[in-house]
């Protein structure tokens, strides 16, 4: 036995700091504001969370914690089954209806992550179609890297957001094949936005089939917050549309909307989706409540929108360098492992500002960056502060500024 454990406690050597987890408790209410275990541990620092996929502050909105309230009084707290045994409730089939209305696709089907929702859909959609040649950006999830693995596909790589190079490389393809197109709207990383309409016109091209990942831009961007395609006005050019209820609807769970028969066969023979335990009611009916209330309020997303604006503008001024500000994600590059993790604890221990350092194997080594989610529900004075404080420790650590590269 000691030699196996040996080999596992020799396996994360070097990497374990990096990948130590805050404790953190968000205060229902009154989120960004949040209680950490710092230091020892022992006791509870006040802090405001920069880093939180909850973009919108769905996860404490007062319909959205309602209706999981009253699911849980109705319903208890597991679903009890997958859905194919017992566990379908009335709220995954309203959730199912309310989804494929917001892509204005044929129907959707319920995950219970985005993660497994990527997996069982891109496994059915690459590994059914006969012979079919995928082409998948560089930077797109591990979740859809692990799909198109479990499809067993034959798959080539775009460099990211390159058209030139997916035009190229689809040109170069035997025109009989079957294809399929996977992007995604905004890149988690970068917080940049992938050229939508260029893909969909080499798709409509090579007569491909297109799969477009909008995790990280549902409830977020798009007429009724359908997405950053639906922005664009190219929504109906993507066969199908896979979303999360993780990041801008502040509940967990993933989907897929397209074709009734393509939805079909992934609820047919999606392993992720047929052999897990479905999500609970209570979770179902806040994501509900939560789509249902960002298709009608435009709040948030100004709101969200002004923040990140904002936020841009203050680094701007203070030649702090960041990937992109084509979206919400602001990933301030630190570009050294050591630094960003210094950087990250002094936000944190002296500010009390909770912003994760992003190191490898997140990104490659050498692009550590800060990933900052400014929130619907920060204020501009925290804004202000947050930019303050970094401009602080800039000085401090003494780190690059736009100002040197130039
Ligand atoms: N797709 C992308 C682009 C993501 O960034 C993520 C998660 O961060 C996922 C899929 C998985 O979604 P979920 O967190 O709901 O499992």
């Amino acid at each position: 036995m000691d030699r196996y454990l040996d080999f596992f406690s020799h396996l994360t050597d070097g990497v374990g700091s990096a990948r130590d987890f805050l404790e953190i408790g968000r205060v229902a209410g009154r989120f960004p504001s949040a209680t950490a275990r710092v230091d020892d541990g022992s006791e509870l620092t006040p802090i405001s969370v920069w880093c939180s996929n909850d973009y919108l502050g769905m996860g404490q909105h007062p319909a959205v914690l309602a209706a999981a309230t009253r699911a849980i009084a109705e319903h208890g707290s597991g679903s009890g089954g997958s859905r194919n045994i017992g566990g379908t409730n009335h709220y995954h089939v309203l959730l199912e209806a309310e989804l494929a209305e917001l892509h204005d696709k044929e129907d959707a089907l319920l995950f219970s992550t985005g993660y497994s929702a990527n997996d069982g859909s891109l496994s059915v959609i690459a590994g059914r179609i006969p012979d079919c040649l995928v082409f998948s950006d560089a930077l797109n999830h591990a979740s859809i890297i692990d799909g198109l693995r479990h499809s067993r596909a034959e798959k080539v790589i775009f460099r990211h957001n390159d058209v030139a190079h997916l035009a190229e490389l689809l040109a170069a393809a035997d025109p009989r094949r079957p294809k399929l197109i996977v992007a995604e709207s905004v890149y988690s990383m970068n917080g940049d936005v992938a050229p939508l309409a260029d893909i969909a016109d080499l798709a409509d091209e090579h007569s491909a089939m297109t799969y477009l990942d909008e995790v990280h831009a549902v409830g977020v961007y798009g007429p009724q917050g359908a997405g950053i395609a639906a922005r664009m006005g190219v929504a109906d050019r993507f066969t199908v549309v896979m979303g999360t209820l993780a990041k801008g609807f502040g509940a967990t769970g993933g989907y897929l909307a397209g074709p009734a028969a393509v939805v079909r066969a992934v609820r047919m023979f999606a392993r992720s989706f047929i052999f897990t335990t479905a999500m609970p009611p209570a979770v179902a009916a806040a994501a509900l409540a939560a789509v249902r209330h960002l298709r009608v309020s435009e709040v948030e997303r100004d709101r969200l929108a002004r923040n990140a604006a904002r936020l841009h503008a203050l680094l701007d001024e203070r030649g702090i360098p960041y990937l992109s500000n084509e979206s919400h994600i602001v990933s301030v590059r630190v570009d050294d492992d050591e630094l960003c993790k210094r950087a990250s604890d002094l936000l944190l221990r002296r500010h009390g500002l909770y912003v994760q350092a992003i190191n490898a194997p997140s990104v490659r080594p050498g692009e550590e960056i800060l990933r900052i989610a400014p929130n619907a529900v920060h204020t501009e004075q925290e804004v202000d502060d947050l930019a303050r404080a970094l401009g602080d420790i800039w000085l401090e650590l003494g780190l690059r500024t736009g100002r040197d590269a130039a």
